[in-house]
């Protein structure tokens, strides 16, 4: 088969590479200069939608109305766009090989793709309980969400098992969200985590009492402190019932599971500098190999603002990484330099009405403020983190966005903290003050 010759090639077609692709043609690309190959049949689109709009029993969202970049409140790249500008995708294009000696990649079904740059943008895969060989983990209608592809087959059975019994495996943000968007779909929900509340990597017990408490009164139940151990199946091979350490069993016609991801980055194994999981990069996301870039999951770059390697899985670095990377790019080929990455981050979720924003560090001593009281019509409360004196992150859940801006740029500022008590009592007006 013959190689296709690019100067920019953009492995993997998710949210990374649809905003990589528009800060190339505001940068400058040409014609034929740039080839988006990804595993997926679709365009980039704003993966968050999947377990959101995407699931919901009335108007569900759906392609193209979540191509990027709308998720930032910019123009939508449909397929034309790229069209247009001569940027090719190579869609349904699973690459199977890299040499980034020869500067090559070759797809499953025998294509060669030569570069001049190559931008590695191969983001997350979902952990699976087949892969610890879970006894029964293999049953039909045991889901796991990560593209569209997957969305649909979750979407299909609950339309499927009406008014079933559906139970989430993981406690993660994905679990809160999945767990909501089922209950709205008039399924009978439960939820089991082995952690002692939710979202641990992020919430403390205080804001987690929040949820979890929500989520009941929603009539969600919530299994803690164990973990799915087997699955029943029917003679179909269906699941049927979910069972936990510790003897208990659940009913199950749908078992989603949501218990983490892991950097795709297997293809450039013993080719290119790791740390912490994720592929090294600098402040430009120029990995140890000349003229090869890594962005959005697959990242481990220097985050400035703490003075350390970090990987981030949020949509939100994904989208500035990538436009980083490519201003980066391009500006080294007239031989100029642009600013490092600084790096704030930034991460929220939605489930029913509710919506939160983090910014910052979940470091140190915590501040719990508001009114965290589930029962409440309107509840409103935040948490801020402080380590050494200094505020370092922030989380508002139902803020108005100009609170929601404020506590992101207190989480920047890190302003001194003098008297935790008074902080506690002021909440939401220390940001007015500061
Ligand atoms: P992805 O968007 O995952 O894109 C990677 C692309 O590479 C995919 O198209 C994949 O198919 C392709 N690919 C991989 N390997 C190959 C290969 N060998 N050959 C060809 N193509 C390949 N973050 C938030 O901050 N807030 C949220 O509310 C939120 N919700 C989420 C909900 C869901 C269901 C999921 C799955 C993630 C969510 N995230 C959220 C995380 C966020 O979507 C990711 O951090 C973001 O998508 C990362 O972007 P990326 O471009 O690095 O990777």
């Amino acid at each position: 088969m013959a190689e296709k010759h690019f100067k920019y090639v953009i492995l993997g077609g998710g949210v990374a590479a649809g905003y990589a692709a528009r800060e190339f043609e505001k940068q400058g690309v040409n014609p034929g200069e740039l080839a988006i190959i990804s595993k997926e049949a679709v365009a980039p689109y704003e993966r968050p939608a999947l377990s959101k709009g995407y699931l919901f029993p009335e108007s569900p969202a759906r392609l193209p109305g979540f191509h990027v970049c709308v998720g930032s409140g910019g123009e939508r790249l449909l397929p034309e766009w790229y069209k247009e500008r001569g940027i090719e995708l190579f869609l349904s294009t699973e690459i199977v090989k890299v040499d980034l000696a020869s500067k090559s990649l070759t797809s499953k079904s025998g294509s060669t793709f030569i570069y001049g740059t190559l931008i590695i943008a191969t983001g997350s895969t979902v952990i699976r309980l087949t892969d610890f060989g879970v006894q029964g983990a293999d049953a039909k209608n045991i889901f796991y969400l990560r593209d569209v592809d997957d969305a649909d087959k979750l979407y299909e059975a609950i339309k499927a098992k009406e008014n079933g019994k559906v139970v989430i495996v993981g406690g993660g943000y994905i679990g809160l969200e999945l767990g909501a968007v089922t209950k709205l779909n008039n399924l009978d929900v439960a939820m089991v985590y082995p952690e002692p509340w939710c979202m641990p990597r992020l919430f403390t017990a205080g804001i987690a009492e929040f949820y979890e408490g929500y989520y009941a009164n929603k009539g969600i139940q919530i299994i803690k402190g164990t973990v799915a151990i087997g699955f029943d199946s029917n003679a179909n091979g269906e699941v049927t019932a979910v069972k936990l350490r510790g003897g208990g069993v659940l009913d199950a016609d749908i078992v989603v599971v949501g218990v983490g991801g892991r950097p795709l980055t297997t293809l450039f194994k013993g080719q290119v500098e790791e740390e912490k999981g994720g592929i090294k990069t600098d402040a430009f996301f120029k990995t140890s190999v000349p003229d090869v870039y890594a962005v959005g999951d697959v990242a481990t770059f220097p985050l400035k603002l703490y003075g350390e390697q970090r990987r981030v899985e949020h949509v939100d670095h994904a989208r500035k990484s990538a436009e980083q990377a490519v201003k980066a790019i391009k500006a080294s080929e007239e031989g100029k330099t642009v600013e490092e990455y600084d790096y704030l981050p930034y991460f929220y979720s939605r489930a029913f009405d509710l919506s939160w924003q983090f910014y910052g560090d979940n470091v140190g001593d915590t501040v719990l403020f508001g009114d965290n009281n589930p029962e409440s019509p309107k509840a409103k409360f935040g948490t801020y983190w402080i380590k050494e004196g200094k505020l370092v992150g922030a989380f508002l859940e139902g803020g108005t966005p100009e609170e929601n801006s404020a506590i992101a740029k207190v989480a920047r500022a890190q302003p001194s903290v003098q008297n935790v008590d008074e902080l506690a009592k002021d909440g939401l007006a220390f940001i007015s003050k500061f």
